[in-house]
């Protein structure tokens, strides 16, 4: 069963909320409790001076006494407040029978509902709640986000609420009202309210309602690198492309955590999947471009790695331009430097590679169009992309046109990703290092002298699968 707790903010305004106690505890909820509108009853034996002076003034009403069930009838919502466990536990559990939602203080086991920490700028609320696994936690985002988000906050949000009307009416399209709203977030408003200039704030609001250029209107295109899986490997252009996003289609390739940066309710589309619907094919993707971006949203084309190597990005370009559709392309981490990295493989190497190829084994035609005289000179590092499934025929046109069947390899399934492997072997047994450890798609190959260092520099993860055998032979070799 999951533990997630459903967020909940709830109108109680003028709605009868029974409060069980009379004392400090009971005084913190019902403050609480009253400037959100809600009529409260109090239900205990005795009550401090402060809920006295309360009741007094007419603020709360009082039903005088020990806990009664009778006390739950018409009440939406109850919290128990006194400090005493076994009466906590009753009121906790005639509310469960009506079916009302109970919060005892401090006693989560007890609570069918929580109360989270909030942060209140005006209207504005937002409330955090680890489901009371880990408070400290919970207080420590709560921090970051009070400092993050000043009381200016607050006076936007009913700057907007006065001119909700006005700008529904100007901006009747909602993916047009939110580019409005950050073009407005980028402009003078926010600093304006910082610096308690209300009246020019307005003014500048409404400004940008008056002068809605066509800017606004127009569809466009950004063809955005994810990077190899690890989210933190995006760039920041990337996550803001991602938070601005109408639609968003991605490959498969990109990792569910990048994803879950993006903007909740963006469309999400995946393309290019192995099987299944017209979006499969190239020419899918292109229309589904077309038809987003003329449609006037803002599309993000999100591409494993970077859209510029093996992604067909130049394809896309070309349609969008021969369309006249406006684009921006955002690079990402490719494979084989994410690789690289994560398996503690450097690229180039004084001694042992000045030059550096990225490959791809599965180009139409490629084997044949690929130059095996160059591709097997020595001092150089060969990254493969896409060659899981041409690993043999890879190895032994790279022994036949001279490369030293002794060069080291690495192979690296799933880079900087949490399931990362990383297999290390030399050209001659390339295939059979695969085969053996079953490597799958996404896999990068490494091939050159550098691939060796993967057995010393590794840092993330496991360390690679490395060959026992060989190395025990090596030992002996020297032995003799
Ligand atoms: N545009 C992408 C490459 C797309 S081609 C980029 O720049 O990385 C797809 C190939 O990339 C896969 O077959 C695999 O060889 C490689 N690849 C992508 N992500 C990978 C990852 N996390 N680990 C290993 N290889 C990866």
């Amino acid at each position: 069963m999951s533990s997630r707790l459903f967020p909940l903010f709830a109108d109680l305004r003028n709605r009868r909320v029974l409060v069980v106690g009379g004392g400090v505890v009971a005084l913190r909820k019902i403050a609480a409790l009253k400037s959100a509108g809600a009529r409260v009853i109090v239900g205990a034996p005795e009550l401090v001076v402060e809920l006295r002076q309360l009741l007094k003034k007419n603020e709360i009403e009082y039903v005088h006494g020990k806990f009664q069930e009778h006390w739950l009838n018409d009440v939406w919502l109850v919290v128990a407040a006194t400090d005493d466990v076994e009466v906590n536990r009753q009121i906790a559990s005639a509310a469960e029978v009506r079916r009302l939602f109970v919060n005892v203080v401090d006693d989560a086991e007890l609570s069918s509902y929580q109360v989270p920490s909030v942060i209140e700028r005006g209207p504005l609320q937002i409330a955090i709640s680890s489901a009371g696994a880990a408070p400290m936690l919970a207080r420590h985002i709560r921090e970051k986000l009070e400092t993050q988000f000043d009381e200016s906050y607050g006076l936007l949000t009913s700057l907007l609420a006065q001119h909700r009307e006005r700008i529904r009416q100007q901006l009747p399209v909602l993916t047009l009202r939110r580019r409005w709203f950050e073009k407005l977030l980028q402009g003078p408003v926010l600093s304006l309210l910082r610096q308690e200039q209300p009246v020019k704030a307005e003014h500048a609001l409404l400004t940008t309602l008056s002068q809605l250029d066509a800017q606004v209107k127009q569809g466009s295109v950004a063809l955005v690198g994810a990077g190899p899986g690890d989210a933190g490997l995006l760039t920041l252009r990337a996550l803001r492309l991602l938070n601005e996003a109408d639609v968003i289609l991605h490959d498969r390739l990109v990792s569910k955590e990048v994803l879950a940066l993006a903007r909740r309710d963006a469309e999400f589309v995946e393309v290019a999947k192995e099987s299944g619907n017209h979006y499969t094919t190239q020419d899918g993707i292109h229309e589904l471009l077309l038809e987003h971006a003329k449609a006037g949203k803002r599309v993000v084309r999100l591409k494993g790695g970077d859209p510029f190597i093996f992604g067909r990005g130049g394809e896309e370009c070309e349609i969008l331009r021969a369309n006249d559709i406006p684009f921006e392309v955002v690079p990402g981490i490719t494979a084989a430097l994410a690789c690289a990295a994560y398996a503690g493989i450097p690229l180039t190497h004084r001694e042992h590679a000045q030059s550096l190829r990225f490959v791809t084994a599965h180009c139409a035609k490629s084997e044949d169009t690929l130059d095996w005289q160059q591709l097997a000179a020595e001092k150089q590092t060969l990254a493969i992309y896409m060659g899981v499934a041409s690993l043999e025929r890879l190895q032994n046109k790279l022994i036949e046109y001279g490369r030293n069947p002794d060069t080291p390899i690495a192979l690296i399934e799933n880079g900087s990703r949490p399931e990362q492997r990383v297999v290390t072997g030399t050209l001659e047994n390339l295939s059979q290092r695969a085969c053996e450890h079953q490597i799958k798609s996404p896999a990068l190959l490494i091939i050159g002298e550098v691939a060796a260092f993967a057995n010393s520099l590794h840092w993330f993860g496991a360390a690679p699968l490395g060959e026992t055998n060989i190395s025990a032979r090596h030992s002996l070799l020297a032995a003799a």
